[in-house]
C-alpha cells in the first residue's frame, strides 16, 4: 500500500472555520500547475512504491478543469507505478458538480468522490461561508450517483454554536435518504487564526457545552449503527467495504507522498512536508520548500498510539513491544487506569478505544504518550 496526495491550494472564497492551507488568488493557478508537474517529476525516482491510492484534496480540487486532471494523470502514470485497483478520490464542492463535470471526472479516472456538504440547513451554510445551498448539495449527490459514481462520501460538521442537537438530527435524517457509502462527521473546532476563532474571542460565538457535544456525538453513533455504517475511525463511518483506503493508509503507517504547498509525506523512515507557502512553492526550489524530520523510536511509538487509538483496529501492542520493551511497559502501565475505567479494552494484543470513549480519546492519547 502506498499513496499519493495532491494538495490543490485554491478556493473561490474562504469558509469561516477553515484552517487548511489555501488562497483565493486564482491567477496563480497556472503557475501552480507548472510547479506541481515539476515536483511530480522530481520525486519519480525517489518514491518507487506501487501506488494504491491517489487523493486530490485542498483547497478545492473541483475548481480544476478536466483537462488539468488529464495532464496530471498522464504525468503520474508515466512517472509512478499504479496498482490496477487504485482508488482515486477527489474532494469536491457541491456547487462545482455539474452533470458534465461529473462525467468528465469519471472519464479522467476518478472512482471515488468526497463532497463537502457540511450541513443541509441554509443558515448553517451561510454562517459557515459555504458557497452552495442545501438544494445544490442534494442535487450534487444525486447527480454523482446517477452519473455513475458508486463510491460517494460526504462531510458533515456538528457542534455549531448557533445550532442544536435537533437540527443536527434533521441533517442525519437527510443523510439516510442519500446514496452515499461514506460519512465523515467532524465536531467544529475553533482553529487559531480563523474568522470563527476571532468571533469566539470577541464573544460573538460560544463553544457548545460538553454535554451538548456528547449528545450530538451519541446521536451520530446511534444513527450510523442503525443505518449500517461501520464506525472505523473517530470521525469516519462507512458502509461495509467502503472505508477510505487513502485515509486508512495514513492511519496504518503505509508510505505516502504529498505534492503541493503544505502537503506532507512519509517514507523511508522520515516525515517531510512542503512549507505552506504558495509563492515559495512556485519557485520549485526544493532546498527551501521542504522540511524534514527523522522519527526516533519515541516519535514512532507515539504515532502508533495516536493513530491506533483513533481507529477501530486499535494499537498493535506487539509492534510497540518490538520497538522498545521499556517504553512498551510504560504504555501498558499507563493504560491500566483507562482499561479499568472501561474506556479501553485489550483484544488479541490490540489496545482499542471503545467507540463511546472516542469522544475523549485525545486525553487518553496524551496520557499514554511516552
Ligand atoms: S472549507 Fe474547503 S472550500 Fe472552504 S475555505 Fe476551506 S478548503 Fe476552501
Amino acid at each position: 500500500m502506498a499513496g499519493i496526495y495532491i494538495h490543490i491550494p485554491f478556493c473561490f472564497s474562504r469558509c469561516g472555520y477553515c484552517d487548511f492551507y489555501k488562497t483565493t488568488k486564482l491567477d496563480k493557478l497556472e503557475p501552480f500547475l507548472v510547479a506541481l508537474k515539476s515536483e511530480i517529476k522530481h520525486y519519480s525516482s525517489l518514491f518507487q512504491e506501487k501506488i494504491t491510492t491517489l487523493y486530490f484534496g485542498g483547497g478545492t480540487p473541483s475548481l480544476l478543469k478536466s483537462s488539468h486532471f488529464n495532464e496530471i494523470f498522464s504525468l503520474l502514470r508515466d512517472s509512478y507505478i499504479f496498482s490496477e485497483r487504485i482508488e482515486i478520490t477527489i474532494e469536491c464542492n457541491p456547487d462545482d458538480l455539474t452533470k458534465d463535470y461529473i462525467d468528465k471526472l469519471l472519464e479522467s479516472g476518478f472512482n471515488r468522490i468526497s463532497i463537502g456538504i457540511q450541513s443541509f440547513h441554509e443558515k448553517d451554510l451561510q454562517e459557515m461561508g459555504r458557497r452552495h445551498s442545501s438544494a445544490q448539495a442534494l442535487q450534487a449527490i444525486k447527480d454523482a450517483y446517477s452519473g455513475g459514481f458508486r463510491n460517494i462520501g460526504m462531510d458533515l460538521i456538528y457542534g455549531l454554536p448557533w445550532s442544536n442537537t435537533a437540527a443536527f438530527s434533521e441533517n442525519l435524517k437527510i443523510v439516510k435518504t442519500l446514496p452515499i457509502n461514506h460519512l465523515s462527521a467532524y465536531h467544529l473546532t475553533f482553529e487559531e487564526g480563523t474568522p470563527f476563532d476571532r468571533l469566539l474571542k470577541r464573544g460573538v460565538y460560544r463553544e457548545i457545552t460538553d454535554s451538548e457535544s456528547l449528545n450530538q456525538y451519541e446521536l451520530l453513533r446511534e444513527f450510523a449503527a442503525k443505518e449500517g455504517f461501520e464506525h472505523y475511525e473517530v470521525s469516519n463511518f462507512c458502509k461495509p467495504g467502503f472505508r477510505s483506503r487513502h485515509n486508512s493508509s495514513y492511519w496504518d503507517g503505509s508510505p505516502y507522498i504529498g505534492f503541493g504547498p503544505g502537503s506532507h509525506s512519509y517514507f523511508g523512515g522520515y516525515r517531510q512536508w512542503n512549507k505552506a507557502d504558495l509563492n515559495l512553492y512556485l519557485k520549485s526550489d526544493r532546498e527551501k520548500i521542504v522540511e524534514k524530520e527523522v522519527l526516533d523510536i519515541s516519535d514512532r511509538l507515539n504515532e502508533l498510539i495516536m493513530l491506533g487509538l483513533r481507529t477501530a483496529e486499535g494499537v498493535n501492542l506487539e509492534a510497540i513491544e518490538a520497538l522498545d520493551r521499556q517504553m512498551y511497559n510504560k504504555v501498558v502501565s499507563a493504560s491500566k487506569k483507562w482499561l479499568q475505567a472501561g474506556n479501553l479494552h485489550n483484544e488479541s494484543k490490540f489496545l482499542k478505544c471503545n467507540a463511546k470513549s472516542w469522544f475523549v480519546v485525545d486525553g487518553i492519547i496524551k496520557d499514554l504518550f511516552v
